[in-house]
């Protein structure tokens, strides 16, 4: 678990400023959504989170420590993506060990191929091994380990995509609009498993979605944002009884 904290965080691409001096403080264990319309900046937030993109000032801390000089694997989140992130050529199982096994054979050090030899290699292998199927029995999907992702539902494929974070331990997970490549049906349904599952986690979940509906069910805490800036940081309860201003009554009151 852990509490996530941004700092007059900025973002600008060229001219255009994308962030304007976010400050936010997530809690740990909270499951806190971040929701706007579409170019409000959502993904270009939590991708500065991940790593994977440099913010231009301000900074973030996990625990009181900041990680802004670390690269994305050594920071102790794990980005959940769309389940068409997949390796297609693949299997369940390799997709899912996938972060494990770039960090046993340290391929984001690049060491030469001599090193993938070293006698420790099978016992480290056996117990990715046991880890992955640990995971996939959580998500219910340890029969289909040995398929490919073009042999998954779109459900499966989500949850192996989920399992691909899970293997990491991440104090927080990250997640992008995870669902929005999913029919509404199974969409609902997805909803009530990822509540399900961070409450058996206890992580700490920074979620996306431009889906108010979404936003308003399934969160601790909402952060209505637009144009690069927090208009609102609230339960949503909060949120919906009390919005701070006419942009955020008109999103949450919103027909989906
Ligand atoms: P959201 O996820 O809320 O839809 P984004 O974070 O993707 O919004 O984008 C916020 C703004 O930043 C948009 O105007 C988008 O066009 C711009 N933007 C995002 N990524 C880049 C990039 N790599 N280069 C230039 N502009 C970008
Ligand atoms: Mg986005």
């Amino acid at each position: 678990m852990a509490k996530v904290e941004l700092h007059n965080l900025r973002k600008s691409f060229g001219s255009a400023e994308v962030l304007s001096d976010i400050n936010l403080s997530i809690k740990d264990g909270e499951f806190l959504t971040l929701v706007g319309p579409s170019g409000c900046g959502k993904s270009t937030l939590i991708r500065i989170i991940a790593g994977l993109e440099p913010q231009t000032s301000g900074s973030i801390s996990i625990d009181d420590q900041s990680i802004d000089h670390l690269r994305p694997h050594e920071r102790r989140v794990a980005m959940v993506f769309q389940s068409y992130a997949l390796y297609p050529h693949m299997s369940v199982f390799s997709n899912i060990a996938l972060p494990l096994t770039m960090t046993a054979l340290n391929l984001y050090e690049r060491l030469p191929l001599i090193k993938l030899l070293s006698p420790r290699r099978r016992k480290i292998m056996k117990q990715i091994g046991e880890e992955v199927k640990a995971i996939a029995a959580q998500l219910q999907i340890e029969p289909l380990l040995g398929r490919k992702p073009a042999q998954l539902s779109g459900g499966q494929r989500q949850r192996v995509a989920l399992g691909r974070a899970m293997v990491r331990h991440p104090a927080a997970f990250l997640m992008d609009e995870p669902l929005s490549n999913l029919d509404a049906k199974l969409r609902v349904h997805m909803r009530s498993e990822l509540a399900e599952l961070h409450q058996r986690l206890g992580s700490t979940f920074i979620y996306v979605t431009h889906d108010q509906v979404e936003a308003m069910t399934m969160s601790d805490r909402v952060a209505m944002m637009d144009a690069g800036k927090i208009l609102q940081l609230g339960t949503p309860d909060e949120l919906y009884a009390r919005p701070a201003n006419i942009k955020v009554a008109q999103f949450i009151g919103s027909p989906t």
